[in-house]
């Protein structure tokens, strides 16, 4: 078995086609008519810039306007004057042939890009070197590998797949994706994605292991792949296969149904999400809005902080998207596990217990907390925008946060620029000290929202993180269900909306539970709303009332789990 990186989820059953580029020879030639050779990379570029821009319409159409983005990213690229300028400049100057213009030139800035701190900025580089293979395969008159016309039951195997290539494949014939290079974010994983094709990445020395017609099984949900394995392995992913794709069916048609229980008891299905971009799947599951933003994710993979208008961008981003849905944004978490290297926070020699989240946003008001709080309050004015606080222990915390906010809106209010004024302050619960005057932070919170994967870490005394300690965190210790069945209790005791982020509101074992102890929303991975949907909308409140009551009745979690295990089935 290779093991690789889970890129597309699915199970892939086929036979291997490898697919690879014909190795271009790239060499410095002078021209003695460089007028000529500058006209002969023109209509070039023009050829090039057709079949993007029909790549990018074939796109749209056949999957969405989102996915297209990334062609006509690459049209942006063909449609600078510097980039192109550069290349014409290098022709006439040097009086070298297109080809090797084209190499200097998109190679120096592939270059640049990979060498960024940034995932964004190192995609770009894959797309420098796509564009540059591209044209001087039409310069010269080479055609690129023909994915478009691979036979049914294909899987396709090569070193990297380029965005272009990715974009021409038939999913119709491509059962799976092998590829040796490239990551989870990269281009082409994002494109597999969207036309929901399993797809494994970055397996190490594959193509020195596999031949055309070998099959091929892939998991792209656990990233295993098997060259002609066993026929009881080959059995077993069949039958994975049939059942992704019996639930993945069956889970449709919950879409557009309202998330009830059998007695009418409603309650919100929303989405935890890192970036603006992930709104798009959170609408294509059907999410009912976004329960947690994490917005530390824009603070990493980069150098900087992002600016208050960086930020602003991508509240609005997201709230626009959403059309009106709610989004419970976090502000930044960061201490703990996540660390952003040019923030210069000293090493904490017990980093959960120390500083994290609100402690640092408050000693850190003015290059971190007020830019923050000023985007997001901005950003309310574009739809249904809620703040989040995390990490908080005492009523305190939450004061000054509400200080600090109120003092911005009068700010905005003297600048006359817009805002929501009702926008809800919340608290997250997830630490034993909140948990345990949660009546109350209810009367000082608009809502609370509980994380559940550090309420248990700090309930139970054990790092979310260590191996060691691991059989301690488990959500179902009678220690933390009180502690649940508490907080909730407590906000709906003053009539706000309590909700759920940590990773607890999307286990089939738990649902019954928060439902029967009343919680109102469910925030999870968008791909789990469907799943939960339909659990719900199974049950009555009145046999979870029974349920519940049992399960509070063990006094170990192993007892409550095999009795949840037993009910759920
Ligand atoms: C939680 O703690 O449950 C949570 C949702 O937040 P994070 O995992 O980001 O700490
Ligand atoms: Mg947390």
């Amino acid at each position: 078995m290779f093991k690789g990186v889970n890129a597309s989820s699915g199970i892939g059953i086929g036979k291997a086609v490898i697919v690879e580029e014909t190795e271009l020879v790239i060499q410095r030639e002078t021209v003695a008519d460089s007028v000529a050779e500058v006209e002969r990379f023109k209509s070039a570029l023009e050829q090039t810039m057709q079949e993007t821009e029909a790549m990018a319409a074939d796109l749209a159409q056949r999957i969405g306007e989102k996915e297209a983005e990334i062609m006509n990213g690459h049209l942006m690229l063909l449609m600078d004057p510097m980039l192109t300028g550069e290349v014409e400049t290098s022709i006439s100057s040097e009086q070298i042939c297109g080809e090797y213009a084209i190499e200097q030139v998109f190679t120096m800035y592939a270059g640049v890009f990979a060498a960024m701190d940034d995932e964004l900025m190192q995609q770009r580089a894959t797309d420098m070197l796509d564009l540059k293979t591209r044209l001087q395969k039409t310069m010269m008159g080479v055609a690129s590998a023909n994915i478009a016309d691979l036979p049914a039951g294909t899987i396709l195997v090569a070193r990297d797949l380029t965005p272009s290539m990715t974009a021409g494949i038939n999913p119709e014939h491509v059962t799976g994706i092998v590829t040796e290079l490239g990551g989870k974010t990269s281009h082409s994983a994002i494109l597999a994605r969207a036309l929901e094709i399993p797809a494994v990445v970055a397996v190490g020395g594959f193509l020195d292991n596999v031949k055309n017609g070998d099959e091929i099984v892939l998991d792209g949900s656990t990233g295993a792949v098997y060259v002609n394995p066993d026929a009881s392995v080959a059995d077993e992913y069949r039958q994975k296969r049939e059942a992704f794709l019996k639930e993945k069916k069956e889970l449709e048609q919950y879409i557009g149904k309202p998330t009830v229980t059998k007695d009418g008891v409603s309650v919100e299905l929303v989405a935890n999400i890192g970036r603006p971009e992930d709104v798009e799947k959170v609408l294509q599951y059907d999410g009912e809005g976004v329960g947690l933003f994490r917005t530390e994710f824009l603070f990493m993979d980069r150098n900087a902080m992002p600016t208050e208008e960086e930020q602003f961008e991508a509240y609005k981003t997201v709230a626009e998207m959403l059309e009106g849905k709610p989004v419970i944004i976090r502000t930044l978490d960061i201490g703990g596990d996540k660390e952003i290297p040019y923030m210069g926070l000293a090493k904490d020699e017990n980093p959960f217990l120390g500083y994290r989240a609100i402690r640092l946003c408050l000693d850190r008001k003015e290059d971190i907390y007020r830019p923050q709080l000023r985007a997001l309050l901005r950003a309310s004015a574009y739809g249904k925008i809620r703040i989040m606080i995390p990490m908080v222990t005492c009523i305190d915390e939450l004061r000054e946060a509400k200080a600090l906010i109120a003092e911005i809106k009068g700010e905005l209010d003297g600048l006359g620029v817009a805002y929501d004024k009702d926008i809800q302050v919340g608290v997250m619960m997830e630490t034993a000290a909140a948990s345990l005057v949660a009546d109350l932070f209810a009367k000082e919170a608009d809502f609370f929202s509980i994380g559940t994967n550090d309420l248990t870490q700090y309930t139970m005394a054990v790092d979310r993180g260590n191996d060691k300690v691991s059989y301690l965190y488990s959500t179902f210790n009678p220690a933390v269900l009180r502690s649940i069945r508490h907080i909730i209790a407590c906000g709906r005791a003053e009539g706000i909306m309590v909700g759920m982020c940590g990773e607890a509101a999307s286990d089939p074992m738990m649902i019954p539970l928060l439902l029967a102890f009343g919680l109102n929303e469910f925030s999870m991975s968008a791909s789990a709303i469907l799943k939960s949907r339909k659990m719900i909308t199974g049950y009555s409140m009145e046999e979870l009332q029974a349920v519940a009551e049992k399960a509070m009745s063990f006094a170990t979690a192993g007892e409550v789990e095999a009795y949840m295990k037993e009910f759920v089935g």
